[in-house]
């Protein structure tokens, strides 16, 4: 089968012909419908991970059941499922409450998940190492439901960790209107009634959010500008909740000018921006949150979200021998929504 590796930082990504595996005791292989193509991709080929390759890239997957290996029960070939991205022990607290993103034992596992350390979903089949990890899709493509693991999960535990500042006077600054950017704007029209600003610096994004429904939709290249119209915008409480999905020096600094007193800024992109702290700056009473994906359970709620037609993952589809064109594109921001590469 074909398969798209990360082979070392600083390499582009090959496409290679592997084996298709069989899955081991305890195992489930899953043949891929689509493998969406995350942001992170791009930080984990520029700057690796800290996890030697080569492995499959690809984290954000959704197929259908293949085979089962030994002792696994409660799934059958063909059953359409997403595969819960962020691999965790199963056993420690954390694990147990199913939030395998804030696995205690992260430290001692070599691998953060399929795609990121071990073999992800960009290829014909993927080993995915528990039933544990997969969540029925009901009658959803699990082309279109791929990105709901990862574009639209990750916004949806940042949200919900938000979800008592986002009051019906409250303003809440999206910032990056990509891949998790459009599913956190769907995300908070679904789930609250707090005012909502989104920020890009390309037009298209823009022009995507207004499309939306988004009305305050603002251009962040000048930060003064953008700061000062924020401002206007949010009204002397300043904004209540900010979500950063670029995470620059430029967007966390204009999260900071921007949120007020009793906040929250959220920091979820990994562009490598600082929060500096000085007294009040951020304002006392904000809240600084670094979330990372979300829970197993979350990932049922999401996925209850888009079976009931509240949020709908926008999806530019490409056969998997065009990935590393389609990085390319990532990378310059032509993708609209997101990315999904099928085998
Ligand atoms: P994307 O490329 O699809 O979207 C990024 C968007 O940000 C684009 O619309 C782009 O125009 C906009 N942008 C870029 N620079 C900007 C700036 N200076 N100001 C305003 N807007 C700007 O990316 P994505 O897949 O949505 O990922 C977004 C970020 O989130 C990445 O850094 C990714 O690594 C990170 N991420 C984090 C987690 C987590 O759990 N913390 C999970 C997934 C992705
Ligand atoms: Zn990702
Ligand atoms: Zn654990």
């Amino acid at each position: 089968m074909k398969a798209v590796r990360y082979i070392a930082t600083g390499r582009p990504p090959e496409i290679v012909d592997l084996p298709i595996p069989s899955p081991g005791p305890g195992e489930v292989l899953v043949r891929i419908a689509g493998a969406g193509v995350c942001h992170s991709d791009l930080h984990v080929l520029d700057h690796g991970i800290g996890l030697p390759g080569p492995f499959t890239l690809g984290h954000e997957n959704a197929g259908w059941v293949a085979a089962l290996g030994a002792g696994v029960e409660g799934l059958k070939e063909g059953d359409a499922v997403a595969v819960y991205g962020p691999w965790g022990c199963g056993r420690c607290h954390s694990c147990q409450r199913s939030a395998e993103n804030y696995c205690d034992n992260h430290a001692s596992i070599p691998s953060y998940g399929g795609g990121l350390g071990s073999d992800g979903g960009m290829a014909e089949y993927m080993i995915v190492p528990s039933p544990r990890l997969l969540v029925p899709l009901g009658k959803l493509d699990p082309i279109e439901a791929a990105p709901l693991s990862d574009a639209a999960l990750t916004p949806y535990h940042a949200i919900k960790a938000a979800l008592p500042l986002l009051t019906p006077e409250a303003s809440v600054l999206v910032l990056g209107i990509g891949g998790l950017g459009h599913m956190a704007v769907q995300l908070l029209q679904a789930l609250t009634p707090a005012r909502l600003i989104a920020g890009d610096i390309d037009a298209g994004k823009l022009a995507h959010a207004r499309e939306m429904g988004v009305q305050h939709a603002i251009d962040t290249h000048d930060s003064d500008a953008a700061a000062e119209r924020i401002a206007a915008m949010a009204g002397p409480r300043g904004v209540t909740v900010a979500l950063d999905f670029v995470g620059a020096q430029s967007t966390v600094d204009l999260s900071q000018r921007v949120v007020g007193r009793g906040s929250r800024l959220t920091v979820v992109g990994l562009a490598g921006g600082v929060v500096h702290y000085a007294a009040n700056n951020p304002p006392y009473g904000c809240e600084v949150s670094v979330p990372y994906w979300g829970s197993r359970t979350e990932l049922m709620e999401v996925i209850a979200l888009a079976e009931a037609g509240r949020i709908r993952a926008e999806v530019e589809v490409f056969p998997l021998e065009q990935a590393v064109d389609v990085y390319q594109r990532l990378r310059e921001g032509r993708i609209r929504g997101r990315a999904v590469l099928t085998p």
